[in-house]
């Protein structure tokens, strides 16, 4: 360090202590960066790079921000994965001899960000501590702006780690190398990363310190480990209380479902698979929650379908009720959307940040629990009066905040206006006095004016000089001489002070210091005795949470008419639907039918359903919609159909073509195979299997072959029920060998005008995939499109193209309803555009009229149109058919 000034000795021994993190150096009203780090924070916040003289010859790299903005500056290179360490002056410069002393006051990490800006109500921000030993995992997850923290071990595969880190989806992890490696492994396929920071040792002993009520010797060690770690790590950066954490909730992974990302995304459960957005999956549509916290738990559920039966039956008890009496179920919610984020204002309350505002939200809060807790109780369920005696209203804590804080507190915390009067006797006289003050220099003014004549005189006050007299320069001449001090002089007024105004003044700033300070310690005082019953504000957010979610599947359900599943366990784990529906996919279909469709997987009639049929034909959604259904009654919800009787599934496995399965640089093909060796690995009697598109990928002899190898798997060695979907209709012989495999396809009616999809299982086997159909409404080339038809009839020249008479038999024999194929409008207007021209239909001898309007699309210039003709001309055009 030889050669630099003092002020960067000291930073640079600093820099020492926080190595891997970005050291944000406090210099007067800026924080600077310096070396390495000013490099790094000038181009990821693009602000200017400089430098600074420090006792060498070249100048140090150096960039600063502001240190009244640098929150916003922090938030974004905590979004960019980096951790800051924040180091202030710690004591006053003034009185400092040689360089002012400055520690580290906090860290702060992507994992541990407590600004309500930057983490969302709805979600969690998860930090994970690991640890990894004879081949398991320990693995907890802590939200330190909920006091959350939850604890799992599980047997160390890239999979089993994959899947936790999915429920949790944490910013961040510390713990031994080995763990912290299986996590980066876990993750690399999806391209996702996050920070990590190796820590191998840790005090178990410090657990029993912070978790006192936790059975520390019951836990197996490397779960132990792993909050040993994490806590470690907390303190290190935090330096602050960690008292919200006092309750560790341990669960067995065996006790929820386990979803692999495939299934998690395949199904949207939480986020779509297109742009990840919320909207549009399974959890923004049933979220009806009403508080925060119930939005958080609706996702945790979602994400962790129970594998136990009799919680599932409570939480469908709790629905039942809360779906039956929609007059209860409204006033609940309306009495949950007055309660805040219980768990969050815990939070700050235990962390310290908490202000007055803070504390009238948590009291107007706790005010509307009795209330809650009467409706819960008037309810017929007992689920929900077991919760209701879980609702402690706490109402010692209301009053204490009733009593002390104002009604409308600021803000700041330093600066008086946040306790009642009343309260405190000492705080009252203080406030007395000041008031008394500011009374007698109301009646100074009223003096002066009356001495002077000059009725425009005014006493103001302003924080450099403090109370003074001002009089307008035309008013000059009337005051006496030698009475008033000059202090500041203005464009067209003179501000006066005198001796006695000195005097009062300093009295009442006296006052206003002390009584500031009073009601500063007082709010401490407080605010620290609620920190002390963090741990039934906690219970008490908990079920809140719980009874918010209860209270949204009802809502849902209602709203949707969804109905209670029933379970068919000790029946040969049959599952029979009657007119299921895929929640999102009606959902978004508000304005047009979504066709509702029966499953029967049965041992009477056939576990494995094999669904052939052309493309868009609604394979997919059936199929998913069976996963949908079965999912959502295992979290406790009601479902889209109306009637469903379900096995409780151990696991669902699916296998549904993924748009970007290249993301980790592996073929379809590959990705599929791997899925399917899981699934063989894992799948037992009780799982559901979807299948679609099984064997594709590949050549067609070999992508049947392997399709039909995995069937006769799925069918002799799992026995679980399955509903596989193919293009090789030729596997539609197995019906003869497999005696547990029927054969299905969706509905299309076919006529001179084009192909409808009827959205309709039928039983039987397509017998065209109509994959050139689907070119054809592509818009792809007349010559193609005829061209590849007689190819596929093995012709050389005539076009000619099959009609697949099979499938619009069976349509006709089972009487289906022509459907309007609403959601993709496309198909309509399409279908009707693009007349099916074959041999076999010949064209009329007379143009139809939708030949005329299809001449007059050709000839139409789109590109010289405007939007509104373009529109016009559309909707012409329909009229016209
Ligand atoms: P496939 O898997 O056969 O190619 P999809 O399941 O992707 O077909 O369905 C194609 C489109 O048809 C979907 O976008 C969906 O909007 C619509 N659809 C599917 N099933 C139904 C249904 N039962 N009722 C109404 N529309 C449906």
């Amino acid at each position: 360090m030889a050669g630099y000034t003092p002020m960067m000795e000291q930073y640079l021994s600093v820099k020492a202590t926080v190595k891997d993190a970005l050291l944000l150096f406090r210099l007067g009203d800026f924080y600077e960066m310096f070396f390495e780090d000013a490099i790094t924070a000038s181009r990821e916040l693009e602000i200017t790079l400089t430098g600074r003289v420090a006792g060498q010859e070249e100048r140090v790299p150096m960039c600063g921000v502001p240190h009244h903005s640098a929150e916003g500056y922090i938030a974004r290179l905590i979004e960019k994965g980096y951790k800051v360490a924040v180091c202030e002056q710690v004591e006053d410069p003034a009185s400092a001899k040689g360089v002012v002393r400055r520690e580290v006051v906090r860290i702060v990490t992507p994992g541990t960000v407590m600004d309500p800006k930057m983490v969302g109500d709805a979600s969690n921000n998860f930090i994970v501590g690991a640890a990894r030993e004879d081949g398991r995992i320990g693995f907890a997850a802590c939200d330190l702006t909920t006091g959350e923290l939850y604890l799992t071990s599980f047997g160390a595969s890239p999979e089993a780690v994959n899947n936790v880190l999915n429920v949790y989806k944490p910013a961040e992890a510390v713990g031994d190398e080995a763990a912290m490696a299986a996590i980066q492994e876990a993750l690399t396929p999806s391209g996702r990363s996050l920070t990590t920071t190796v820590r191998a040792e840790a005090e178990l002993s410090k657990l029993a310190a912070q978790f006192p009520d936790e059975p520390w010797t019951a836990h197996e060690l490397v779960r132990q480990k792993a909050v040993a770690r994490l806590i470690a790590y907390l303190e290190e950066t935090q330096k602050r209380s960690l008292a919200h954490l006092r309750s560790v909730k341990a669960y067995e992974s065996e006790a929820y479902m386990s979803l692999d990302a495939f299934t998690r995304r395949n199904l949207e459960l939480t986020e779509t698979v297109r742009d990840r957005s919320r909207k549009g999956s399974l959890l923004a549509l049933l979220d009806r929650t009403r508080t925060a916290m119930g939005a958080r738990l609706l996702k945790r559920w979602i994400d962790q379908p129970l594998l136990n039966r009799e919680e599932a039956e409570r939480r469908l008890d709790a629905v039942e009720a809360l779906n039956r009496d929609w007059i209860k179920r409204k006033e609940l919610r309306d009495e949950l959307g007055e309660v805040y984020d219980l768990e969050r204002l815990a939070g700050r309350i235990a962390y310290g940040t908490a202000n007055g505002r803070d504390l009238n939200a948590l009291k107007n809060s706790l005010r509307r629990i009795p209330a809650v807790q009467a409706l819960c109780e008037s309810l017929e369920a007992a689920p929900l009066h077991a919760l209701a005696k879980g609702l402690d209203a706490c109402a010692d804590i209301a009053d204490a905040i009733e009593e002390a804080i104002s009604d409308e507190p600021p803000t700041t915390l330093k600066d008086g206006g946040l306790i009642r009067s009343g309260y405190d006797r000492k705080l009252d006289e203080l406030r007395e006095a000041s008031q008394n003050g500011k009374q007698w220099i109301a009646e100074l003014e009223r003096k002066e004016r009356e001495a002077t004549g000059i009725k425009s005189l005014k006493i103001g006050f302003n924080k450099v000089f403090g109370y003074y007299l001002e009089v307008t320069r035309s008013n000059l001449a009337n005051l006496p001489e030698g009475r008033y001090e000059r202090k500041q002089t203005l464009a067209n007024a003179e501000r006066y002070v005198t001796p006695e105004l000195k005097e009062k003044e300093a009295l009442i700033l006296e006052a206003e210091d002390r009584m500031f300070d009073l009601e500063y310690e007082t709010f401490i005082a407080l605010r620290d005795r609620i920190a002390g019953q963090m741990g039934r504000l906690q219970r008490l957010a908990e079920n809140v949470a719980a009874l918010d979610v209860l209270q949204a599947f009802a809502e849902a359900s209602a709203e949707r008419r969804y109905t209670r599943p029933s379970w068919t366990d000790g029946e040969g784990y049959d599952l029979t639907i009657e007119d299921g529906r895929h929640p999102v996919v009606e959902s978004v279909n508000e304005n047009g039918v979504f066709i509702a469709n029966d499953t029967s997987l049965t041992s009477s009639e056939g576990s494995i359903l094999l669904i052939t049929g052309p493309n868009m034909a609604g394979k997919s959604t059936y199929m998913r919609q069976v996963a949908m259904i079965c999912l959502m009654a295992q979290i406790g919800c009601f479902v889209p159909a109306r009637r469903a009787a379900l096995p409780f599934v151990d696991r669902i496995f699916t296998r549904i073509g993924a748009a970007d399965d290249l993301v980790g640089g592996q073929s379809t093909f590959m990705v599929e195979m791997k899925d399917i060796q899981v699934m063989t690995e894992q799948a037992t009697a009780r799982s559901l299997i979807i299948i679609d598109e099984l064997g594709r990928g590949t050549s067609t002899d070999e992508g049947m072959a392997i399709a039909q190898a995995v069937i006769e798997y799925v069918h002799h060695h799992i026995g679980c029920k399955a509903l596989v979907s193919t293009h090789f209709h030729e596997l539609a012989h197995l019906e003869a060998s497999l005696p547990k495999l029927r054969n299905g396809c969706m509905a299309v009616r076919e006529s001179s005008d084009g192909v409808t999809f009827l959205r309709k299982l039928v039983s039987g086997a397509a017998d065209s995939s109509y994959g050139i159909y689907c070119a054809q409404l592509a818009g792809l080339p007349e010559t193609i499109v005829s061209r590849a038809y007689s190819l596929l009839n093995g012709e050389t020249s005539a076009p000619s193209r099959p009609v697949p008479l099979a499938v619009k038999e069976i349509a006709a024999a089972v009487g289906v309803v022509e459907a309007q194929p609403v959601l993709e409008g496309r198909d309509v207007v399409q279908l009707s555009m693009f007349p099916v021209d074959t041999p076999q239909q010949p064209k009329p001898a007379k143009p139809s009229v939708n030949d005329k309007v299809l001449e007059k699309l050709k000839k139409l210039d789109v590109m010289r149109m405007t939007p509104l003709q373009a529109l016009e001309w559309l909707n012409d055009a329909r009229n016209q058919l």
